[in-house]
């Protein structure tokens, strides 16, 4: 799933101050699991706007509703006419829902309340751990299942740095080495020789390095 956290109040807040009507708009999705963008954080959302429009004498119409994805076209059809009559809308999805809802709705403002972190985990119900980066071509299958990606700091392909410790990464001791936790899993596996084999440098092409991806099913 995308994790995404809300953005401060005070910045959500002088983005969207000078509008006369403006919509919060939730998406029930991956946000709404990390309790940051779904549809009833926009009905909170939108209440705490209203407060702080009352606070400062600010007149602005706030509404609120929400879908179940902001990344897909079928699901906007309930809030069209919602969104059809709003002058901004506040996007609580992440930054894709963000620029599809942007696309749909050319003239008409919009901002994000969240800012995007990473594709991750449930590791517990408040607590989400970054695990993939979308690199474009997967090596999870030559890596035991964890990702060098994401969860090294410098991204090795090849065993760990020399900052390695008792298994924690350099950077903090509460990081477990990623290296560590591929060669648990591969001693786990039963194929720790795989350790031995050497990864060829990785086609960065694939990542973001090579422009925005795309993806069509052909046939369709
Ligand atoms: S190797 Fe790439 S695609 Fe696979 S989990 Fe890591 S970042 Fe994601
Ligand atoms: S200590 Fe481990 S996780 Fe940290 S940067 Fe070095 S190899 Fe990567």
């Amino acid at each position: 799933m995308i994790v995404g956290q809300q953005k401060p109040f005070d910045e959500i807040w002088g983005m969207v101050k000078d509008h006369k009507q403006l919509t919060v708009f939730g998406c029930n999705t991956c946000v709404a699991v990390c309790h940051q963008g779904g549809n009833k954080e926009a009905e909170i959302l939108a209440s705490l706007l209203r407060m702080r429009a009352t606070q400062e004498g600010v007149e602005i119409e706030i509404k609120n509703g929400g879908i179940e994805r902001q990344c897909e076209h079928p699901f906007f059809e309930s809030a069209k006419d919602l969104l059809d009559s709003s002058e901004a809308i506040l996007s609580m999805a992440c930054g894709i829902g963000v620029q599809f809802v942007a696309e749909k709705y050319m003239s008409t403002p919009v901002y994000p309340a969240l800012n995007t972190t990473f594709l991750g985990d449930v590791k517990t119900d408040w607590h989400f751990t970054e695990k993939c980066q979308a690199c474009g071509d997967c090596i999870l299958g030559i890596t035991g299942g964890v990702c060098p990606v994401s969860r090294c700091c410098k991204r090795l392909f090849n065993g760990p740095c020399g900052g390695s410790s008792k298994g924690k990464c350099e950077i903090s001791k509460e990081l477990d080495c990623a290296w560590q936790l591929v060669v648990d899993r591969l001693e786990a596996l039963g194929k720790l020789n795989d350790y031995e084999k050497i990864t060829p440098i990785k086609d960065w092409s694939k990542d973001r390095a090579g422009g925005p991806r795309s993806f069509k099913l052909e046939g369709f």
